[in-house]
């Protein structure tokens, strides 16, 4: 009957296949705008050095004011971002606002702690990322060790060479490497054992689980002493809690990110903060 082959034809696509389809296809197309219409913006989250106290570094996250939808974070955008091919010119976005950014508080006398940058491991597939990323530093004037990136697991998978060539230029730039999300993939040791990196941050989904689990406990401790045999600092993400934060630091964790030593920042916050000579945050570390 024709009625029902049409009907058989057109599930090829569930109607909620097809919704998401139309949602990313609009996403798609209003993240192209937004590149050149001033609404992508970036957050600064301190980084704390437990010995010190002392602020020891920022991270830049990426934010869309969108027109109509409001604020969105990269969970909304970043997956449509590298699925679309996107995330080549956005990546280049980020990389010179956060420069850019840096130097503007240089000329004003205020000294920013180094700013990472998310670096995702489909931006290495578009021209030379560690050219590009020299390239600006060299624009801006800023010393490279005010920059760093930060790698996923994922980028790691393939053990692809010229993956591994570019993280090189970049380490002999001074630009640091940060290995993020460390633990929820499957990196091999051999792998990270070559590789030019600076820093490991442990998974924030380990430390909101280590007041109960002390299988988490020696998981964190585990991969603070493997960082620390290669030379590593370890810094742990998404740390909310003092109990978290005595637990980290009993771990060996260099480190710490998180709500309890800050929310990501605006710029003008930024300002506010480090324009007063704050060197470390008034909470959580005495
Ligand atoms: P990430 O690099 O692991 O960044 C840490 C995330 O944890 C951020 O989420 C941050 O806001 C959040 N966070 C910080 N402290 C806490 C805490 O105490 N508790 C909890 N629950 N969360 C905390 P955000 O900003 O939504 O970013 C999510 C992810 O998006 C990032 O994870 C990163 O993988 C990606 N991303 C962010 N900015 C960029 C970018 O410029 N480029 C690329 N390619 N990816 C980016
Ligand atoms: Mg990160
Ligand atoms: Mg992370
Ligand atoms: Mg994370």
């Amino acid at each position: 009957e024709a009625k029902s082959s049409g009907r058989n034809r057109f599930c090829f696509f569930s109607p909620r296949m097809n919704q998401i389809a139309q949602l990313n296809a609009g996403v798609e197309s209003d993240l192209r705008d937004a590149l050149h219409s001033d609404q992508l913006f970036l957050e600064y989250q301190p980084i704390v050095d437990i010995a010190s106290g002392e602020y020891a570094g920022l991270e830049a996250l990426l934010r869309w004011q969108h027109p109509v939808r409001g604020r969105l974070v990269p969970q909304d955008f970043i997956r449509v971002a590298n699925d679309s091919g996107l995330i080549g010119n956005i990546g280049q976005w980020v990389v010179n606002r956060a420069c850019a950014q840096i130097a503007e508080f240089a000329a004003q006398g205020i000294t920013l702690p180094p700013v990472a940058v998310n670096v995702s491991p489909k931006q290495f597939q578009f021209g030379n990322m560690s050219a590009e990323i020299l390239e600006k530093v060299a624009k801006y004037n800023i010393a490279p060790g005010k920059l760093s990136i930060e790698i996923t697991e994922e980028l790691l998978l393939d053990h692809n060479q010229e993956v591994h060539d570019q993280l090189e230029t970049l380490q002999s730039g001074g630009i640091g490497i940060s290995i993020d999300d460390f633990g929820t993939g499957y990196s091999s040791l051999q792998y990270l054992r070559d590789l030019p990196a600076t820093r490991l941050k442990i998974d924030q989904t380990f430390i909101a689980r280590i007041e109960n689990s002390s299988a988490d406990r020696a998981i964190i401790s585990t991969i603070a002493h493997l960082a620390h045999a290669l030379d590593m600092r370890v810094v742990a993400e998404g740390v909310e809690n003092e109990a978290q934060f005595a637990l980290l630091r009993a771990s060996g964790c260099d480190e710490v990110q998180g709500y309890l030593l800050g929310r990501p920042l605006a710029v003008t916050e930024l300002r506010d903060l480090f324009g007063a000579g704050k060197s470390r945050p008034e909470t959580g570390v005495q």
